[in-house]
């Protein structure tokens, strides 16, 4: 299998360090506040690389990490008038919450940066006798000078970075590139003990220190937003390199942005969605097929027209589920002949062609026409099979028995279009009278900009 490596700026063959063995990390939230959408890119598709990794017969270790330590939780606990601990304990809590909601499979090991703070003192110690790190006032700070191959992942060069750094540059340091392994602490932040005095780690530093302690010497993967290229995983690579002279990870894998309406997202511009806003709407997995249905290394343009197509397109495989009366035949015996295989090969291939889970997606929607041409129910069976691959399809005795039969579904639909009729004509009380009747019913309408679905209540 293939995987473009950021620090080779190619595809390479993918050989693990330990075979049968794939060790991945992923630069996980900071949790100062809920995660916007386009966080929930790298977090939808490494749950899928280590899904598939698993279906192919690997065994998988996932470390994705909590920053609970770093300025923009310090800035938020003064906003809120809160402890640090308390800010990290809120988002920490959301983002599983979120990750929940989003159907994302946890990751084996959720170490927090301040479980590691003397791991930390350590590595700084240890690259400080090493003549990579020195200290001013309190502070400590790598010297990039000193690395030989800095800038290799993010394919900066040092005489750039010193001709681009501003004029207000920090004057204490040696080079403007030298970035912070410790911070002395100020009146009323966390901190603590070391050898510079009070104060605490860089988040550079964090992810160095919990990915080694808990992969490993150099392991297989390290992945995360492409916006991590630099400084973050160039400055982990520095550290690495310096205390031991080891590589942190064979392969470097970074996903693109994700624009809104054709810009960036951003605070600024005012396009900052929540995930869990976002969930509100939409169906968690019309938001995974949004992402898969791209090439993770592509930007992706999030619009409202996209993802009512990908709701869509994710009904209509239900719709393919329902007709076949899945739950019913779930358990009885199949057997894949050539022509199934052949659609599981083309999907295999394209997952190991760098997971192009976008071409992977159009096999299953060549599943999908080939069941409904011939009826034949393996198709069905591959089409689960595979599907849960990219995690689609994980809930299926949830989603499928929630239909009640066709008639009753239909007046179901009835009411729901008399309800919309009654709210054209401003007549919010019939409107809600239908809503509340049904509600009684333990059935649960929910306006989506699609129309209105409904949910029995379990
Ligand atoms: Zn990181």
């Amino acid at each position: 299998m293939k995987i473009y490596n950021t620090l080779t700026n190619k595809k390479e063959e993918f050989v693990p360090v330990e075979n049968g063995k794939v060790k991945m990390y992923v630069c996980g939230p900071t949790v100062y506040n809920y995660f916007h959408i386009g966080n929930a890119r790298p977090l939808i598709f490494f749950d899928v690389v280590k899904k598939y990794f698993e279906y192919i017969g690997n065994e998988v270790i996932l470390v994705r990490n909590i920053t609970d330590l770093d300025d923009k939780l310090i800035n938020r606990s003064l906003e809120e008038n809160i402890p640090v601990s308390v800010v990290a304990e809120k988002y920490t809590k959301a983002f599983f919450d979120d990750c929940k909601a989003l159907d994302i499979t946890p990751a084996d090991h959720h170490p927090k940066a301040t479980e590691y703070i003397n791991d930390m003192i350590n590595l700084i110690k240890e690259l400080e006798e090493k003549e990579f790190a020195y200290e001013v006032n309190g502070d400590v700070y790598f010297s990039v000078s000193n690395s030989k191959d800095y800038g290799k992942l993010s394919g900066k060069k040092l005489e750039d970075l010193q001709a681009g750094a501003r004029v207000e540059a920090n004057k204490q340091k040696k080079h403007p590139a030298d970035f912070t392994l410790w911070k002395k602490a100020k009146q009323g932040e966390p901190k603590w003990t070391s050898p510079w005095g009070e104060g605490r780690p860089g988040w550079h530093t964090e992810c160095v220190v919990m990915s080694r302690k808990l992969l490993g010497g150099t392991f297989d993967i390290h992945g995360g937003g492409i916006d991590l290229v630099f400084p973050h995983h160039e400055n982990e690579i520095a550290q690495a390199k310096a205390s031991n002279n080891q590589k942190l990870a064979n392969y470097w894998m970074h996903n693109g942005y994700l624009n809104i309406e054709g810009e960036k997202m951003s605070k600024s511009l005012d396009n900052f969605f929540t995930a869990r806003d976002i969930l509100k709407k939409y169906d968690p997995e019309a938001i995974r097929f949004f992402f898969l249905s791209k090439h993770y290394r592509s930007p992706i343009d999030f619009n409202e027209n996209i993802i009512i197509e990908s709701s869509q397109a994710v009904k209509n495989f239900y719709n393919t589920l329902k007709s076949a009366d899945y739950l019913n035949i779930k358990d009885k015996e199949f057997e894949y002949s050539e022509v199934h295989q052949q659609h599981k090969n083309s999907f295999i291939s394209a997952m190991n062609d760098d997971f192009n889970t976008a071409k992977a997606i159009s096999v299953l929607f060549d599943i999908t026409k080939a069941y409904n041409k011939t009826k034949d129910s393996a198709f069905i069976h591959l089409l689960i099979e595979l599907g849960n691959v990219l995690g689609f399809f994980t809930n299926m005795e949830e989603k499928l028995s929630n239909s009640l039969n066709d008639v009753s579904g239909e007046l179901v639909e009835l009411l729901i279009s008399y309800r919309n009729r009654f709210k054209k004509e401003k007549n919010w009380e019939m409107a809600d009278k239908i809503r509340n009747d049904l509600k009684e019913m333990g059935i649960t309408l929910k306006d989506t900009p699609e129309g209105t679905d409904w949910n029995i209540e379990k």
